[in-house]
């Protein structure tokens, strides 16, 4: 037997942003299909008309390929298996839903909406759980509606719906790929809605039809999905189709273990892009929410290749992922540490002519844009930077002459003798030959030295000065870098500024 070709896919509503539980859905599902040497395919459930967002889908496309995540088939690139958007494809579940009615499968619901509510709140104050009452269910299929009722109201034109006919006492059973063999009894399941009113399908019906249409072979989803497994398999029944294999992904939670909400931190994986994280370390995080390689494997770093080679759902938990920011800033700092220089160059050039565009520097243009500049500014400042971004931001005043001098820091390193000693020290810099960092390490010790003074007292004035802060990379190297005739400036204009301030 030939072994069918894996399809999997990311099935979103285009009802916002991307979901940083959505991204994981749809990297599992791609990861998945790639490793099969299968096709990954989005499809647009947007059967929810009023919860549609304008542009969300081209958004969340746009965000999926920014994770570099690319769909083999798509709204936007089309395939064999069209329309990917739900709301094309309304003629195909018209079609569908005549079979169930037909085969007496599915049967035409005229309740009014208050009367769905006060049948709910009755069962709900006889603790039962709620479900429609049948009240439509017609006589033939063991109901007690006469068909007449049924074609009168039709006639009428009154609104309806379609409601599947859930067979009472059949127990419902799959077996999940994470989960092991799961279970439903058949009268917990309501007579679900499959066409609305305004004739579109629901979610359960219109993903079943299309996920068989479409072939997909595995079907990987959040678990809040779960319980609408019993319907989904009795649709696969009634149309005598063989089901898809299912896979439920574990719930994303807050550190505390509640589950994953806006009130405790970002979800859009747009409010991360925005931070700056990168699409390598978003994706490397996502990936192991839920999933790890194994016992023995110290690998936390991994590349979408890597990825793809690795992945398994034979290694997904059924635990729910805690969602640890801690983990991702991790991440993202091991990131910045091991990429090449010139990549994070690539990145941060268009921020620093931004940057540039809009302050003023003494500083040579030519100089501070150069690779030669920046790769050394990369590698001074790769240590302690946590965005690549911060490259520009963080370290500004490898570009900028500082603005200020934090003032803690000047109350606690000046003395009365300070200005002094910079004033005095500047002249030994200005010859000094070459200006290296050993050569402004030696030159310090030397002349603080014969003054029975420890270097301290000019590393601190000096390295504020130049930078307008109290830390960051090494002192000499900075210096070095910077150049000897910016470290003058900034020292003499320090100086100047501080004693004015007296
Ligand atoms: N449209 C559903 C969602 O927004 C898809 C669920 C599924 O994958 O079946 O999550």
């Amino acid at each position: 037997m030939v072994a069918q070709r894996v399809r999997t896919r990311f099935a979103p509503s285009p009802t916002g942003y991307l979901h940083v539980g959505g991204l994981r859905t749809a990297l599992y599902n791609y990861l998945f299909a790639k490793k099969m040497k299968g096709d990954f395919i989005i499809r647009i459930e947007d059967t929810d008309q009023s919860r549609k967002v304008e542009d969300a889908q081209r958004n969340l496309i746009k965000t999926l390929e920014w994770a570099g995540i690319v769909a083999d088939e798509s709204p936007e690139h089309g395939g064999n298996y069209g329309p990917y958007v739900q709301s094309e494809r309304l003629h195909i579940y018209r079609q569908y839903c005549d079979r169930l009615l037909e085969d007496k499968n599915a049967y035409y619901c005229f309740s009014t909406s208050e009367e769905l509510e006060e049948n709910r709140q009755l069962q709900l104050k006889q603790g039962l759980q709620p479900k429609y009452n049948r009240k439509w269910l017609p006589e033939e299929m063991g109901g007690s509606m006469p068909s007449s009722e049924v074609r009168k109201k039709m006639a009428e034109g009154v609104p309806y719906v379609i409601r599947m006919k859930v067979p009472d006492y059949v127990s419902v059973w799959f077996e999940d790929m994470i989960r092991g063999p799961v279970e439903f009894d058949s009268s917990t399941i309501d007579d679900q809605v499959l066409m609305k009113s305004d004739g579109f399908p629901t979610y359960h019906f219109a993903s079943v039809i299309d996920d068989h249409l479409m072939e997909f072979t595995h079907i990987i989803r959040g678990e809040e999905w779960l319980p609408s497994m019993p319907k989904h398999l009795l649709l696969y029944e009634f149309f005598g189709w063989e089901p898809p294999r299912f896979a439920h992904l574990p719930l994303l939670l807050n550190p505390d273990r509640s589950k994953l909400s806006k009130r405790q931190g970002d979800v859009a994986v747009e409010d991360y892009i925005r931070k700056g994280y990168s699409c390598d370390t978003i994706v490397n995080f996502v990936a192991m929410l839920g999933w790890n390689e194994g016992e023995g494997t110290e690998q936390e770093v991994y590349s979408l290749q890597e990825l793809i080679e690795k992945f398994s759902l034979e290694r997904v938990g059924k635990a729910g992922a805690v969602f640890n920011v801690e983990k991702l800033n991790w991440l993202e700092k091991q990131y910045i540490k091991s990429r090449p220089a010139a990549d994070i160059i690539r990145t941060i050039k268009p921020l620093l002519s931004a940057e540039l565009a809009r302050k003023e520097t003494p500083l040579s243009k030519e100089v501070i844009t150069s690779d030669r500049y920046l790769e050394q500014v990369i590698e001074l400042m790769r240590e302690r930077v946590g965005f690549e971004h911060e490259f520009v931001t963080f370290s500004s005043y490898f570009f900028f002459e500082p603005e200020a001098y934090e003032e803690e820091a000047v109350q606690k390193r000046w003395t009365a003798g300070t200005n002094t000693l910079l004033r005095e020290f500047s002249s030994v810099l200005e010859t000094l030959d070459p200006f290296s960092a050993e050569t402004i390490e030696a030159a310090l010790k030397e002349f603080v030295a014969p003054r029975g003074l420890k270097p301290a007292v000019l590393i601190h004035p000096l390295r504020i000065l130049a930078s307008g802060v109290s830390f960051g990379p090494s002192l000499y190297h900075m210096l070095e870098v910077l150049g000897r005739e910016a470290v003058l400036r900034r020292v003499a204009k320090g100086v100047e500024r501080l004693a004015a301030q007296g």
